[in-house]
């Protein structure tokens, strides 16, 4: 284990693939849409989209404890 470092477990089921890592907002995604469109008009890779959702997610749950 490295020192100064934690590990943030993510609940599964966490929506990362439907939310909006910029607005927040969720929405339906199906498997075979590779972009995330989201109403306030942020537009992003589907994979990109979710990685950033997990990261928030981490540092908010880092942030928590
Ligand atoms: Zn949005």
């Amino acid at each position: 284990m490295e020192q100064g470092k934690q590990l943030v477990k993510i609940d599964k089921w966490f929506p990362s693939t439907k939310k909006c890592s910029c607005c927040g907002a969720e929405k339906p995604m199906k498997l075979f849409e590779r972009t995330y469109e989201c109403s306030c008009g942020y537009v992003a890779d589907r994979d990109y989209n979710s990685a950033i959702n997990i990261k928030n997610e981490g540092l908010r749950l880092l942030a928590l404890s």
